[in-house]
């Protein structure tokens, strides 16, 4: 026989699960594949919520662990979709597009053919992720 957690460690547990639901419903705006990703971890949280609500004796700790494996495999997944797609124009690669200016990716870059071929052809004033990154936010400051 379990022994029934304590009315404060209840609490306790209650917050927990609610802050790692807060957690999972909140990711930047301008996050690559926002609404997916929305929609995939907001349909992780209801499963938790829905057991939470609906199921006597629920046993929060293993929700809470549930959920944030979940929310793990979300974002490995996400990472990997994104490493699939081209940074600056987000079209997926395509490794089967043989045209110069298509949307396979470039060498090894996180670029597709087209972007590196639109950038490459800019005017004087073009300036672009690839080109420029720190104007874009970008990580080579
Ligand atoms: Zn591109
Ligand atoms: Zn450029």
């Amino acid at each position: 026989m379990t022994k029934k957690p304590t009315a404060a460690r209840q609490e306790a547990d209650l917050r927990k699960l609610l802050d790692v639901v807060r957690q999972a419903l909140t990711i930047p705006f301008d996050t690559f594949d926002y609404d997916r990703r929305i929609f995939d971890r907001a349909t992780h949280a209801r499963t938790a919520l829905t057991a939470v609500a609906t199921e006597t004796d629920v046993d929060l700790p293993w929700e809470i662990n549930y959920l944030q494996r979940q929310l793990a495999a979300e974002e490995q997944t996400a990472a990997e979709r994104e490493a699939a797609h081209c940074r600056r124009c987000h079209t997926p690669f395509d490794p089967s597009d043989p045209r110069f200016d298509g949307h396979a990716r470039y060498k090894d870059t996180t670029w597709c053919q087209a972007c590196i071929d639109n950038c490459h052809e800019g005017s004087a004033e073009h300036v672009c992720l690839i080109c420029e990154p720190s104007r874009y936010g970008g990580e080579q400051q």
